[in-house]
């Protein structure tokens, strides 16, 4: 549990965390608060509510009893007052009653007491007095007995028959007694009326009655005679809902509660509001008569406060509902701004991490650059210089910050022809175009011998900006050691060419000289022709291939066509079976002729050797532009082909594919095409020809804007 809350409280930090806490406190206390503020309210209305409700009810039943009491005194008095009372004086005395609005009054009667000696006498004296039909029914003897005489009916209920002896009822007797000793009115304990007996139980109400002693007026001595009694009979629930239904305005329940003579309080009446949860209640103290009744006012607190009742609680659960929202929008918002922290300190973190890789791989890579003795530089897009290691400084010098301009020159290998600027590795490579171990001379003011350079360039996009990397090789060392070489080389087969020229004349005429038969002397000078031609083969190769290094490059405008043309014409003039040549358009190159010469008599001359016995020679001569200034010149044949681990190593000096077979050769012709093809700028590749043989390929600048209609297609059959 605490764990869970531990990363919660991480995920949303402890600001977020103290934030939601504080939101959450304030609002559940605010909201309850305001629920309780409302309730008190509503309390404090229902106060004044019952306040209102139990002084109206207090004073209406207080004026009310009086009424009563009142009305009973006067007709006791009026009752009195007449020295032979009739049942026509009763009649005419009570008849107001009628219309005085007695609510729950059920009868006013009038009672006599007798014992039992004075039942038939008393008979007698009311049948004479306007009851003729009075009969007195006493109930037990040995007692005084309490006879209604004369009763004025005043609800509709049956009324109780006259001479009914009501000693049999002990509450209304008990009242009789109390208002006759003490001479005033007095109210009974409550009891259920003898008339309501008969009903059913739920029918039934506590009533009670209220008596006065009715006196005759005082005699000459002061003293009154006592006649008898008026008695209003009243129902309790009646008499109560009908005065406190007015006073209660239908706002309160009310119950009127009787102290009876034992001590006990029974219930007289209640009224109660349907719906109503009566919660606070007075208590009134009435004096009915010589009694002290209860009188209990109470109302519904939720109900009589103003608003509805339900209000606190949805205040309350309202501000519950809208506390807790907030807490959530904000462990939403801590939260995502928690993650977003996370997620900013683990890029961060990787960041860092990627920045001391970078910074480690730069080390290494500075170092590298450091230590390797290649000159290496990258240029942006307008050839300047913007990385370069110690050894590019030291190759280039003052050339890499682009000082002086024209101070330093790049001139071709011959140390002569100035090198085109937009032939330079780094131009190409800054057009898109990789080069390989172009060799050109530097020349400067700090390099007045020059140094010789290999120099391959490569495009590099750095950033969306297109730039270059160039890589230099000083073969400065090399290239000298190649011309001491060279030199020696040129003597040597200067010197071995005129011994074999004197070889080559004294085998022929020895020959001569022979008779006319092929013996073995014939043989053996026929071999030594043989061997002194290969050798001058050889000679010349190894001329040709020191020369083709280091000959002054002379470019001119070449037409392809007619060079292809006459090269073919030379290799195929002499011989007796034609093979079939086909020459395409070829257009006019920049080049050096004789060089270039040497290359595609190398080529056909190749072609037309390396062929299967019997077979005759088939081959295509064909050029397409090959990017923008420069040309591809191919020559395919249907030869016996090269084997593909070959291939790559055709071009090196003295390496031959098919040796065992009987084709001759040095081993030097194709690395002859290359140094040429290399110092034209261009490049050279063979691969298989489809359909069998081989197709050489190499590039060369082109003169003009390549027009392939310029040299017809030309057949050699
Ligand atoms: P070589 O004097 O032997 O012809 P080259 O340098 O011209 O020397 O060629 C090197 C080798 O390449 C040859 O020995 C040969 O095996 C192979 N070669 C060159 N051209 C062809 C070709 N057109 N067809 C098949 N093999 C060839």
């Amino acid at each position: 549990m605490t764990g869970r809350l531990g990363k919660a409280v991480r995920r949303v930090g402890r600001t977020g965390a103290l934030a939601i806490t504080l939101v959450l406190a304030l609002g559940l206390g605010a909201s309850w608060q305001a629920a309780h503020a409302i309730r008190d309210g509503q309390r404090e209305r229902a106060q004044g509510v019952l306040d209102r409700a139990a002084t109206l009810s207090d004073a209406s039943v207080r004026s009310e009893i009086h009424r009563y009491l009142d009305t009973l005194r006067t007709v006791a008095a009026a009752v009195g007052s007449h020295d032979e009372l009739t049942a026509g004086d009763f009649a005419a005395t009570t008849a107001p009653l009628r219309q005085a609005g007695l609510v729950g009054a059920t009868s006013l009667v009038f009672i006599v007491a007798a014992d039992d000696t004075q039942i038939t006498s008393v008979q007698d004296y009311w049948r004479d007095r306007g009851a003729p039909d009075l009969q007195l029914h006493a109930q037990g003897s040995g007692h005084e007995h309490l006879f209604t005489i004369f009763t004025r009916p005043l609800d509709t209920s049956a009324v109780l028959p006259s001479g009914t002896d009501l000693s049999q009822a002990a509450e209304p007797t008990t009242a009789l007694w109390e208002s006759r000793r003490s001479g005033e009115a007095a109210v009974s304990d409550t009891y259920v009326l003898l008339r309501d007996r008969g009903l059913p139980p739920d029918r039934q109400q506590l009533s009670f009655v209220l008596a006065a002693p009715a006196y005759g007026d005082p005699a000459p001595d002061g003293r009154r005679e006592f006649k008898g009694w008026v008695v209003l009979g009243l129902r309790g629930q009646d008499f109560i809902g009908g005065v406190l239904t007015r006073a209660t305005q239908g706002q309160a329940d009310a119950e009127l509660w009787a102290q009876n003579g034992g001590g006990q309080e029974s219930r007289v009446a209640r009224l109660h509001q349907a719906g109503q949860h009566p919660d606070i209640r007075r208590d009134l103290h009435v004096q009915i008569a010589n009694r002290e009744w209860r009188l209990v006012v109470s109302v519904d607190a939720a109900k009589m406060g103003g608003s509805a009742p339900i209000l606190p609680l949805v205040v309350g659960l309202g501000g519950t509902v809208l506390t807790l929202l907030v807490c959530a929008m904000l462990w939403a918002l801590a939260g995502a701004r928690g993650r977003a922290e996370e997620r900013v300190v683990a890029a961060t973190a990787g960041l860092c991490a990627a920045q001391r890789t970078a910074d480690n791989q730069l080390a290494l890579l500075n170092g590298i650059l450091d230590r390797i003795s290649d000159g290496v530089g990258v240029v942006d897009a307008d050839g300047a210089f913007i990385v370069h290691n110690p050894a590019a400084q030291a190759m280039l010098g003052r050339t890499l910050d682009g000082d002086e301009p024209g101070a330093s020159r790049f001139l071709r290998p011959d140390g002569v022809t100035e090198f085109p600027a937009d032939e330079l590795p780094l131009a190409r490579a800054l057009a898109g175009e990789s080069t390989d171990r172009v060799e050109m001379i530097l020349r400067g003011p700090d390099r007045p011998d020059g140094m010789f350079l290999s120099v391959s360039g490569r495009p590099l996009d750095h950033d969306g900006q297109r730039g270059a990397i160039v890589v230099f090789h000083d073969i400065t060392e090399a290239r000298e050691r190649e011309a001491d070489l060279a030199a020696f080389a040129g003597i040597v087969a200067h010197d071995l060419k005129n011994p074999l020229t004197v070889i080559g004349a004294h085998a022929e005429m020895g020959r001569d000289a022979l008779p006319d038969r092929p013996d073995q002397a014939y043989d053996s000078l026929e071999r030594v022709g043989a061997g002194v031609v290969r050798m001058r083969r050889l000679i010349d190769d190894l001329l040709a291939y020191v020369t083709a290094r280091d000959a002054a490059l002379k470019p001119c405008e070449v037409d392809l066509g007619e060079l292809v043309a006459d090269v073919v014409a030379e290799r195929i003039g002499h011989l007796r079976v034609r093979p079939d040549v086909y020459v395409g358009t070829l257009p006019r190159v920049e080049a050096d002729p004789a060089m270039l010469r040497h290359v595609l008599d190398n080529l056909v001359g190749n072609a037309l050797k390396y062929v299967r016995p019997g077979r005759v020679p088939k081959v295509d001569i064909s050029a397409q532009p090959s990017g923008p200034g420069w040309v591809r010149v191919e020559v395919a044949d249907r030869g016996i082909g090269i084997p593909d681990e070959d291939k790559p190593h055709v071009f090196e000096s003295f390496h031959r594919a098919h040796t065992g077979q009987s084709y001759g050769g040095t081993g030097l012709g194709l690395a002859i095409c290359r140094r040429i093809v290399d110092r034209h700028g261009g490049t050279i590749t063979v691969t298989d020809n489809p359909g069998g043989g081989s197709r050489f390929s190499f590039t060369v600048p082109a003169a003009v804007p390549v027009a392939p209609e310029t040299v017809d297609a030309h057949e050699y059959a």
